[in-house]
């Protein structure tokens, strides 16, 4: 018999597109008056089970089902299991733990000033040898990468937008090296790590993946066949009190609802500002990947479903790349990045930024605001210089 309080299940027959994936998926049990979407849901605590084995959460410090819906959303884009984290660093210090003392991480030679600082930090404590690489250069991260035991690829790089041959990497690194990629900059969207042999991949998902400025989250997926892994990661989460807020992953994942939407609209509008600032005397160098011109253009082409919508580009100098991040009226200067909101700043303003960064160099990342009010913004702030 029918019950007649249900709607209909309609499975679905084909594949659905990662665009769809992050709309759908995360979402409650389809059952009449149940929310849509996954309710936030604000617990410390839940009522216990002497067999412990039993309890689906257990504590708040364990889980939580506005966590898991997220979990599940980001998982099923990278096609893989994800963990939630408070934050992109406590994401990456996570991974950092499975690390053994005296051993040895490869690092890109620029990546976001975060995590080498605190590559470096433990490296003192633990005796690692850190070797930086290019990862624009496949050849030596493989040369780097001979007896490593974390192999820390971000791409593209922050801030110089640096792309890494990932499907190179995946089919070459040995398997005894932990393949960690920071995708945040790319999102699943545009590439999809565990599908090149990545092990862990991380969000700052504070970026793209929320992309509305309101929210600090991070993300750890592996592959779906790999508990060992995921075991892992998920008891040093438990044990650091490295949880998400709930408020944030419900944030997070309404953000992620959209995250097709802005990322094609940022990136479109990317590529037409990278070309136009291309051919401004007072910009030095541009980094976009999208640029035919640019070192990554070719890797990108072939890795990637699109080139983003972050850009680098390089002023003069210090005092230079200052004016012309307060000559700007729309594009907010301001660190982070990812959000609907374009904004800007000069990376070394950090006292912390890798010293090899120029001091010239300006990050732009592309919002939703409409691409002639941008341009406008930035030709005539580069026009006061
Ligand atoms: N990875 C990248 C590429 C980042 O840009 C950032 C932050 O800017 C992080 C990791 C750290 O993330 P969070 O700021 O969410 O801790």
């Amino acid at each position: 018999m029918i019950n007649q309080s249900q709607p209909p299940a309609r499975p679905h027959t084909t594949q659905l597109r990662l665009e769809t994936v992050a709309v759908t998926a995360g979402r409650p049990d389809r059952v009449v008056d149940a929310p849509l979407n996954p309710p936030v849901v604000f617990a410390s605590t839940y009522v216990g089970a002497h067999d412990t084995s039993a309890a689906k959460i257990g504590y708040g410090r364990y889980g939580n089902p506005t966590w898991q819906a997220l979990e599940t959303a980001i998982g099923a884009l990278e096609g893989g299991r994800a963990l939630a984290f408070a934050s992109g660093m406590a994401a990456a210090h996570a991974v950092l733990e499975l690390m053994p003392t005296g051993g040895v991480i490869v690092i890109p030679h620029t990546c976001y000033l975060g995590v080498a600082e605190a590559i470096d930090r433990r490296a003192v404590r633990y005796g690692w040898q850190v070797r930086r690489v290019n990862v624009g250069d496949s050849t030596e991260v493989l040369t780097a990468a001979e007896g490593a035991d974390v192999v820390w690829i971000e791409s593209p790089t922050n801030p110089t937008i640096e792309v890494a041959d990932l499907l190179t990497l995946g089919e070459n690194l040995s398997p005894s090296s932990l393949f960690v990629v920071d995708n945040t900059f790319a999102t699943p969207l545009l590439q999809r790590p565990l599908e090149s042999g990545a092990n862990i991949v991380l969000h700052s998902a504070t970026k793209l993946l929320s992309g509305h400025s309101d929210v600090l989250l991070g993300a750890l997926v592996t592959s779906a066949d790999d508990m060992q892994t995921f075991d892992a990661l998920d008891a040093i989460r438990r044990s650091f009190g490295a949880a998400p807020g709930p408020m944030e992953t419900y944030l997070a994942l309404r953000g992620l609802r959209t995250l097709p939407l802005r990322l094609a609209q940022a990136q479109a509008s990317a590529q037409v500002l990278a070309e136009r600032l291309v051919t401004h005397k007072g910009v030095q160098r541009v980094r976009f990947p999208g640029l035919v011109s640019d070192p990554s253009h070719d890797v990108a082409r072939r890795t990637m479903s699109g080139f983003g919508s972050l850009i680098s580009i390089d002023l003069a100098d210090a005092t230079t790349a200052d004016a012309f991040v307060d000559g700007c009226s729309l594009w907010v200067f301001a660190t982070s990045l990812g959000g609907v909101e374009s904004t800007l700043e000069r990376r070394r303003r950090w006292k912390s930024e890798l010293p090899w960064i120029p001091e010239g160099l300006v990050r732009l990342s592309v919002g939703i605001e409409h691409v002639e009010d941008l341009w406008s913004d930035l030709a005539q702030a580069l026009d006061h210089l």
